[in-house]
Protein backbone atom coordinates (compact mmCIF):
# COMPACT_ATOMS: atom_id res chain seq x y z
CA UNK A 1 0.00 0.00 0.00
CA UNK A 2 1.39 3.18 -1.14
CA UNK A 3 1.27 5.65 1.60
CA UNK A 4 -0.84 9.04 1.05
CA UNK A 5 0.85 12.64 2.51
CA UNK A 6 -1.06 15.38 1.07
CA UNK A 7 0.84 18.95 2.09
CA UNK A 8 -1.33 21.87 1.10
CA UNK A 9 -0.52 23.92 -2.15
CA UNK A 10 -3.40 26.85 -1.25
CA UNK A 11 -2.15 30.38 -1.14
CA UNK A 12 -4.05 31.02 2.50
CA UNK A 13 -2.32 28.36 3.98
CA UNK A 14 0.69 29.20 2.56
CA UNK A 15 0.31 33.12 3.94
CA UNK A 16 -1.10 31.91 7.15
CA UNK A 17 1.87 30.04 7.71
CA UNK A 18 4.35 32.29 8.00
CA UNK A 19 2.56 34.56 10.12
CA UNK A 20 2.44 31.29 12.76
CA UNK A 21 5.86 30.64 12.26
CA UNK A 22 7.17 34.25 12.86
CA UNK A 23 7.83 34.25 17.10
CA UNK A 24 6.19 38.12 17.07
CA UNK A 25 2.64 36.59 16.58
CA UNK A 26 1.31 36.63 20.22
CA UNK A 27 -0.86 33.58 22.07
CA UNK A 28 -3.93 35.45 20.87
CA UNK A 29 -3.00 35.89 17.09
CA UNK A 30 -1.71 32.43 16.75
CA UNK A 31 -4.66 30.19 18.44
CA UNK A 32 -6.70 32.14 15.61
CA UNK A 33 -4.21 31.29 13.11
CA UNK A 34 -4.21 27.80 14.12
CA UNK A 35 -8.15 27.72 14.16
CA UNK A 36 -8.09 28.94 10.86
CA UNK A 37 -5.25 26.96 9.00
CA UNK A 38 -7.01 23.83 10.72
CA UNK A 39 -10.33 24.86 8.60
CA UNK A 40 -8.48 24.81 5.63
CA UNK A 41 -6.69 21.50 5.70
CA UNK A 42 -9.56 19.28 7.00
CA UNK A 43 -11.52 20.88 4.08
CA UNK A 44 -8.75 19.16 1.99
CA UNK A 45 -8.81 15.96 4.50
CA UNK A 46 -12.47 15.60 4.07
CA UNK A 47 -12.68 15.62 0.39
CA UNK A 48 -13.38 12.03 0.02
CA UNK A 49 -15.96 11.72 2.36
CA UNK A 50 -19.05 10.16 1.76
CA UNK A 51 -22.28 11.76 0.94
CA UNK A 52 -26.57 10.74 0.37
CA UNK A 53 -28.26 12.43 -1.52
CA UNK A 54 -31.50 13.92 -0.05
CA UNK A 55 -34.51 15.66 -1.12
CA UNK A 56 -34.42 19.57 -0.21
CA UNK A 57 -37.43 21.80 -0.43
CA UNK A 58 -35.83 25.59 -1.33
CA UNK A 59 -38.24 28.50 -0.62
CA UNK A 60 -39.06 27.95 -4.65
CA UNK A 61 -39.03 24.20 -5.62
CA UNK A 62 -38.45 20.75 -4.53
CA UNK A 63 -34.36 19.99 -5.36
CA UNK A 64 -31.97 17.29 -4.14
CA UNK A 65 -29.14 18.20 -2.19
CA UNK A 66 -26.41 15.71 -0.44
CA UNK A 67 -25.68 15.04 3.10
CA UNK A 68 -22.57 13.45 4.73
CA UNK A 69 -23.33 9.77 5.64
CA UNK A 70 -19.86 8.76 7.69
CA UNK A 71 -19.72 10.00 11.31
CA UNK A 72 -16.66 11.98 12.21
CA UNK A 73 -14.61 11.99 15.27
CA UNK A 74 -12.08 14.82 15.78
CA UNK A 75 -9.37 13.16 18.27
CA UNK A 76 -6.75 15.80 19.20
CA UNK A 77 -3.75 14.84 21.07
CA UNK A 78 -3.40 16.74 24.31
CA UNK A 79 -1.90 19.26 24.20
CA UNK A 80 -1.12 21.19 20.94
CA UNK A 81 -4.30 19.34 19.29
CA UNK A 82 -6.84 20.99 21.43
CA UNK A 83 -5.92 24.31 19.06
CA UNK A 84 -7.32 22.63 16.05
CA UNK A 85 -10.76 21.62 17.60
CA UNK A 86 -12.51 24.92 17.07
CA UNK A 87 -11.59 25.76 13.59
CA UNK A 88 -13.07 22.32 12.57
CA UNK A 89 -16.44 22.43 14.72
CA UNK A 90 -17.06 25.66 12.80
CA UNK A 91 -16.96 23.39 9.53
CA UNK A 92 -18.67 20.56 10.85
CA UNK A 93 -20.49 21.40 14.47
CA UNK A 94 -21.83 17.74 14.69
CA UNK A 95 -18.21 15.80 15.15
CA UNK A 96 -17.77 13.80 18.42
CA UNK A 97 -14.33 15.03 20.26
CA UNK A 98 -12.25 12.11 22.01
CA UNK A 99 -8.81 12.83 23.99
CA UNK A 100 -5.91 11.20 23.66
CA UNK A 101 -3.04 12.96 26.26
CA UNK A 102 0.32 11.91 25.08
CA UNK A 103 3.52 13.73 26.25
CA UNK A 104 6.57 12.88 25.28
CA UNK A 105 9.82 11.51 27.35
CA UNK A 106 12.30 14.36 26.97
CA UNK A 107 15.05 12.25 27.61
CA UNK A 108 14.02 9.10 25.46
CA UNK A 109 11.71 11.32 23.10
CA UNK A 110 9.16 8.30 23.41
CA UNK A 111 5.19 9.39 23.42
CA UNK A 112 3.99 8.64 27.46
CA UNK A 113 0.10 7.71 27.08
CA UNK A 114 -1.38 9.76 30.40
CA UNK A 115 -5.33 10.08 29.01
CA UNK A 116 -7.55 8.09 27.13
CA UNK A 117 -11.55 7.60 27.72
CA UNK A 118 -12.71 5.93 24.63
CA UNK A 119 -16.14 4.41 24.85
CA UNK A 120 -15.73 0.91 24.63
CA UNK A 121 -16.20 0.57 20.56
CA UNK A 122 -15.61 3.14 17.94
CA UNK A 123 -18.63 5.48 17.35
CA UNK A 124 -17.61 6.84 14.23
CA UNK A 125 -16.83 5.95 10.77
CA UNK A 126 -13.50 8.12 10.34
CA UNK A 127 -11.18 9.22 13.11
CA UNK A 128 -9.28 12.59 12.71
CA UNK A 129 -5.82 12.81 14.33
CA UNK A 130 -5.49 16.33 15.18
CA UNK A 131 -1.41 17.64 15.88
CA UNK A 132 -0.25 20.22 14.84
CA UNK A 133 3.27 19.18 14.68
CA UNK A 134 4.62 15.82 13.41
CA UNK A 135 7.78 15.61 14.70
CA UNK A 136 9.54 12.18 15.62
CA UNK A 137 5.90 10.74 14.85
CA UNK A 138 5.51 8.75 18.11
CA UNK A 139 2.49 10.49 19.30
CA UNK A 140 1.09 9.98 15.99
CA UNK A 141 2.11 6.40 15.89
CA UNK A 142 0.87 5.76 19.69
CA UNK A 143 -2.65 7.85 18.50
CA UNK A 144 -3.34 5.11 15.93
CA UNK A 145 -2.32 2.36 17.76
CA UNK A 146 -5.02 3.44 20.44
CA UNK A 147 -7.59 4.22 17.70
CA UNK A 148 -6.96 1.03 15.78
CA UNK A 149 -7.36 -1.13 19.24
CA UNK A 150 -10.13 0.82 19.31
CA UNK A 151 -11.42 -0.59 15.68
CA UNK A 152 -12.27 2.52 14.18
CA UNK A 153 -12.75 2.07 10.51
CA UNK A 154 -11.25 5.07 9.19
CA UNK A 155 -8.34 6.83 10.48
CA UNK A 156 -6.48 9.68 9.10
CA UNK A 157 -3.81 12.40 10.34
CA UNK A 158 -4.18 15.90 10.79
CA UNK A 159 -1.44 18.37 11.21
CA UNK A 160 -0.03 21.69 10.81
CA UNK A 161 4.15 21.17 10.27
CA UNK A 162 5.72 17.97 9.36
CA UNK A 163 9.82 16.92 9.66
CA UNK A 164 10.35 14.27 6.91
CA UNK A 165 11.47 11.55 9.82
CA UNK A 166 7.60 12.26 11.79
CA UNK A 167 5.89 11.39 8.09
CA UNK A 168 8.44 8.35 7.50
CA UNK A 169 7.72 6.69 10.74
CA UNK A 170 4.24 7.11 10.51
CA UNK A 171 3.84 6.33 6.85
CA UNK A 172 6.26 3.44 7.86
CA UNK A 173 4.14 1.98 11.00
CA UNK A 174 0.74 2.54 9.35
CA UNK A 175 0.85 2.91 5.38
CA UNK A 176 -3.09 2.85 5.34
CA UNK A 177 -3.37 6.31 7.55
CA UNK A 178 -3.14 9.22 5.33
CA UNK A 179 -1.40 12.18 6.50
CA UNK A 180 -2.30 16.22 5.95
CA UNK A 181 -0.09 18.57 6.79
CA UNK A 182 0.06 22.83 5.75
CA UNK A 183 3.64 22.19 4.98
CA UNK A 184 6.60 19.97 5.01
CA UNK A 185 9.72 21.37 7.21
CA UNK A 186 13.28 20.72 6.80
CA UNK A 187 14.69 18.30 9.50
CA UNK A 188 14.39 17.80 13.80
CA UNK A 189 17.08 19.36 15.79
CA UNK A 190 18.94 17.50 18.27
CA UNK A 191 15.96 17.95 20.89
CA UNK A 192 13.37 16.77 18.55
CA UNK A 193 12.10 20.19 17.65
CA UNK A 194 10.66 20.73 13.72
CA UNK A 195 13.34 23.18 11.93
CA UNK A 196 12.81 25.89 11.31
CA UNK A 197 9.09 24.96 12.52
CA UNK A 198 7.06 27.53 14.30
CA UNK A 199 8.86 26.74 17.86
CA UNK A 200 6.46 25.00 20.57
CA UNK A 201 3.06 24.64 19.39
CA UNK A 202 1.81 23.81 22.76
CA UNK A 203 3.62 26.79 24.66
CA UNK A 204 2.77 29.39 22.09
CA UNK A 205 -1.71 28.32 21.97
CA UNK A 206 -1.28 28.67 26.20
CA UNK A 207 0.96 31.19 26.56
CA UNK A 208 3.58 29.38 28.63
CA UNK A 209 6.60 29.51 26.72
N1 LIG B 1 6.32 19.85 19.21
C1 LIG B 1 6.29 21.19 19.07
O1 LIG B 1 5.47 21.86 19.66
N2 LIG B 1 7.20 21.76 18.25
C2 LIG B 1 8.11 21.05 17.57
O2 LIG B 1 8.89 21.63 16.82
C3 LIG B 1 8.13 19.65 17.74
C4 LIG B 1 7.22 19.07 18.57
Amino acid sequence: MTPEVHISSHPLVHHKMALLRDPRTDPKKFRELLREVAGLIVYEATADLATEEVPVTTPLAQTKGRKLSERVGLVPILRAGLGMVEGIWNLMPNTEVWHIGLSRDEETLQPVEYYSRLPGGSTVDVCLILDPMLATGGSAVAAVDILKRWEARRIKFVGVLGAPEGVRRLTTAHPDVPIYLAAMDERLNENGYILPGLGDAGDRLFGTG
